[in-house]
């Protein structure tokens, strides 16, 4: 349920909401827009008589939420959040596309900073890269650990790209946490709900993949687990989802992308790397996102991507992702 202040009600009128609201037992979540403010409703049970509220001075409206994800829903919050890095030197779902792009894994510092000095040339506002690497295999490359976290601190030093890297489990996430600027939550991790509440207690925004065979309703409720905790600064990524076909490692859902920017606030960025899985199709997939408004790109970018210790056919050439990013801006798109 969501409570509609009129533009006149005063601090006074917002708080006499939340304490009635408190002491009902439920939780308020006052949210404060361009307009007005209104005040979010959760924990109470199903339908609630919105009589209790309306005679309270200062309140507008009672608007019932009707869907499970409170926090995660246009409904309860109409604007679009932004989620801002730096001193809004890069803003995630603003004007601008914001691509982030990098080696699926640090490998080491020699290899990290020679990416990073390539993707930031052709434009990138971001270096991805994992220290900690969740494989489908117990014997792939795991990832270096703090070590590769050290390297993405001195990429971010030598080139002044923002940080994004993975936390894979719970342990880990105080490390990521210290060493990144966005969180990254992978696609085998997004009902992981204890680390999805870690993540929501962290103060760095967080950027949630959608889980391989997750529905749009379940990706909200994970997201929404994040976003309960306090952290309202959440970047949903569709990633691909599995499917019968093989002429591609996953099938880009970007049907997604219109559905999510309807049912929620939240920005939304596609990374067609994962979705391809083969670096013949990343290139397209990416334009077709830009087309369809998403608010950023995460691109695997490698510079010997045949000696590459993980996803190195997916990973573009340099010089393929300056092309890349040259292809946006003739189609016109802010990067
Ligand atoms: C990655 O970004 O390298 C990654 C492991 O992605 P996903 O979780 O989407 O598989
Ligand atoms: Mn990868």
């Amino acid at each position: 349920m969501l409570i509609v202040m009129r533009q006149s009600a005063s601090d006074e009128d917002v708080k006499k909401v939340v304490e009635k609201i408190k002491a009902m037992g439920w939780e308020a979540k006052p949210i404060p827009g361009e307009e007005r403010t209104a005040i979010g409703v959760l924990r109470n049970p199903g339908e609630t008589d919105p009589a209790l509220f309306l005679d309270i001075p200062g309140v507008r409206e009672v608007i019932p939420v009707s869907k499970p994800y409170k926090l995660v829903s246009r409904e309860m919050h109409p604007e679009n959040t932004t989620v801002s890095l730096g001193d809004g030197e890069v803003v995630i779902g603003g004007d601008r596309l914001v691509v982030m792009a990098g080696p699926c894994a640090v490998e080491s510092e020699k290899q990290a900073l020679a990416i990073a000095s390539e993707v930031k040339n052709a434009g990138a506002a971001l270096f991805r890269g994992g220290a900690f690497k969740p494989r489908s295999s117990p014997y792939s490359f795991q990832g270096l650990g703090k070590k590769g976290l050290e390297i993405l601190a001195k990429v971010r030093e030598e080139t002044g790209l923002f940080i994004v890297t993975e936390a894979t489990d719970h342990d880990v996430c105080d490390l990521v946490e210290e060493y990144s600027d966005i969180i990254q939550i992978g696609t085998r991790n997004m009902q992981n709900y204890r680390l999805l509440r870690r993540a929501g207690q962290a103060r760095k925004p967080v950027l949630l993949k959608r889980g391989m065979s997750a529905t749009l309703d379940e990706f909200f409720m994970a997201a929404e687990y994040i976003m309960s905790e306090g952290n309202n600064e959440v970047i949903l990524c569709e990633r691909g989802i599995r499917t019968f076909v093989r002429h591609s490692r996953n099938t880009l859902d970007l049907n997604a992308v219109p559905y999510i920017k309807r049912e929620s606030h939240l920005p939304v960025v596609v990374d067609p790397s994962h979705a391809a899985g083969r670096r013949d199709q990343v290139i397209p997939l990416a334009r077709a996102s830009a087309a369809a408004g998403v608010d950023g790109l995460l691109v695997e970018v490698h510079n010997d991507p045949d000696r590459a210790l993980s996803d190195g056919p997916q990973s573009l050439y340099p010089e393929q992702f300056a092309d890349m990013m040259e292809g946006l801006r003739g189609m016109n798109v802010a990067v």
